[in-house]
């Protein structure tokens, strides 16, 4: 099996992605587990940030990483809250000042459209010039009142129109069909296979 770190220390994202690389011939460790210390995440793009992530965490251990950035664009706001969608609000990170600070951000404004965003990026060495970058994206419209009790984040606020559903009244199922992370993993899986 062939070692990759995973620039996560989030344990439903490790879990998610080790599913679907350890059956390709990839061994999924977890960052922390090499005392891998935070990475500063100083750029306006989500896909600037994570290569700094996959290249921090392949620096730190001499090992292929990997890493993976999200967050939700809203077109009337310019794609905010964008690479800073974890603490929109501010700290301490606080899904629910998130989502009530985007609501007062959209009163009175007719274009409701959004997206959410998940890059993936794998790198052989912390300075492979050639990293392989996979990305995913998710569209729907931000409504008012929250609806559902699943998913996370922006979830209640965020209606799939395609489904009639928020992403939190959506099963998990039908979300990793269609959500940006789904897609973003899916195509990272056909893009590493035959590295391992
Ligand atoms: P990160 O990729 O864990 O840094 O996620 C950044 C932030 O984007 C999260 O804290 C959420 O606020 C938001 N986000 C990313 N993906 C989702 C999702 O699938 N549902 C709801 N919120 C999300």
């Amino acid at each position: 099996m062939k070692k990759i770190v995973i620039a996560s220390n989030n344990a439903g994202k490790l879990r998610e992605i080790a599913r679907i690389i350890e059956p390709m011939g990839f061994e999924a460790m977890p960052q922390a587990a090499f005392g891998v210390p935070e990475c500063p995440e100083p750029h306006v793009t989500f896909v600037e940030n994570c290569i700094a992530k996959a290249r921090h965490a392949a620096a730190h251990t001499g090992l292929p990483a990997l890493a993976d950035d999200s967050g939700i664009c809203v077109d009337a706001l310019n794609g905010a809250p964008g690479v800073y969608s974890a603490r929109y609000a501010g700290d301490p990170k606080s899904d629910e000042r998130n989502n009530q600070k985007l609501i007062e951000a959209l009163q009175g404004q007719a274009n409701r459209r959004a997206h959410y965003y998940c890059v993936m990026v794998y790198v052989r060495y912390a300075d492979d010039p050639t990293p392989i970058i996979a990305e995913g994206a998710w569209h729907g419209e931000i409504i008012d009142e929250p609806r559902g009790a699943g998913g996370f984040g922006y979830d209640p606020y965020f209606l799939v129109p395609a489904f009639g559903q928020t992403g939190a009244e959506m099963s998990m199922e039908d979300k990793n069909q269609v959500s940006h992370r789904g897609r973003a993993l899916r195509t990272l899986a056909s893009m590493l296979a035959g590295l391992a």
